[in-house]
């Protein structure tokens, strides 16, 4: 039986997920054993623009339209595509500057100096599935590998992702961990979709909330206990938005908790 063609792709982003690939070391043989991978610019020189493909994965988000070009090529001649880290599932960091102007973000960036070799035409970035349509998504900053094993394997034996419902704190108390809040610190683990095996607070660091919102993530009260703790909202937004600004959950935060604070002002003024 021909085995599945595969092809890996980078677009904005730090190649940092396509790494994650390369540092899947043991299994690493076993997966190229199985599937033919056509098109992997970062690992192999000799690459297949050409042929159909059974999955593209994709890291990286749009910024140009030449790249908006080229992910609408690949998604015409491939079957199922996926995601895969924050850039290519929300837009990555560099989605910020959806909050500003591009051209005052340039400058930013690059002060006076004569941009003769920056991009020309830079767009604000674009997760993958603002362009096409992308089967499955795999978020967090890198990716995490085993998900993305688990993911190819689903996919290749035509079943459906099984992606975690629940939010990172499960994860983490069940690794044990004591909770950042108890110690007097702000965890963005609460809204944060699981997966990650809780990462960051079992080796002492805080959530970010890198994996983007879990559903129905409780924001107002995320929001509260942010502030409780002596966040300004200037602080609140850079902590929710930081990775995943795309996630308009995170991106909306304190718009969110406005709202659901004025909905329920009069009920509280009733009892
Ligand atoms: S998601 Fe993170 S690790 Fe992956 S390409 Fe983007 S910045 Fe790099
Ligand atoms: S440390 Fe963070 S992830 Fe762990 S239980 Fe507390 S809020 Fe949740
Ligand atoms: S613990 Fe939070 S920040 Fe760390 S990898 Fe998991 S989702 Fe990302």
């Amino acid at each position: 039986m021909a085995k599945p063609k595969v092809g890996i792709y980078g677009f904005t982003g730090c190649a940092g997920c396509q790494l994650e690939i390369l540092n899947l070391e043991d299994i690493l043989l076993d997966i190229v054993g199985a599937i033919d991978i056509v098109n992997f610019r970062m690992a192999k020189s000799q690459n297949d623009d050409v042929t159909q493909l059974d999955v593209a994965v994709i890291e990286g988000s749009i910024v140009t339209k030449e790249q908006e070009e080229e992910i609408k090529k690949i998604r015409d001649k491939t079957k199922i595509m996926i995601a895969v880290g924050d850039c290519a599932c929300f837009g990555g960091v560099q989605k910020l500057t959806q909050f500003q102007n591009l051209e005052e973000a340039k400058k930013l960036v690059y002060g006076d100096v004569q941009m003769k070799h920056a991009i020309a035409s830079p767009l604000h970035s674009r997760a993958i599935d603002e362009v096409v349509k992308v089967d499955a998504k795999l978020p967090c900053c890198p990716m995490v590998k085993e998900e993305f094993v688990e993911a190819l394997k689903c996919l290749l034996a035509g079943k459906k992702i099984d992606i975690k419902p629940h939010a990172v704190c499960e994860e983490c108390r069940k690794n044990g961990n004591v909770c950042f809040f108890e110690k007097g610190h702000v965890c963005m683990g609460t809204v944060t979709l699981a997966g990650c095996g809780s990462l960051c607070p079992s080796n002492g660091y805080p959530c970010e909330g890198c994996r983007g919102p879990v559903e129905e993530a409780n924001i107002p009260e995320q929001v509260q206990r942010m502030r409780e703790n002596g966040l300004s909202d200037e602080d609140i937004n850079r902590k929710f938005r930081k990775f995943t600004s795309g996630a308009k959950e995170f991106a909306n935060a304190l718009e969110i908790a406005k709202n659901a604070q004025a909905t329920n002002a009069p009920q509280e003024a009733k009892k």
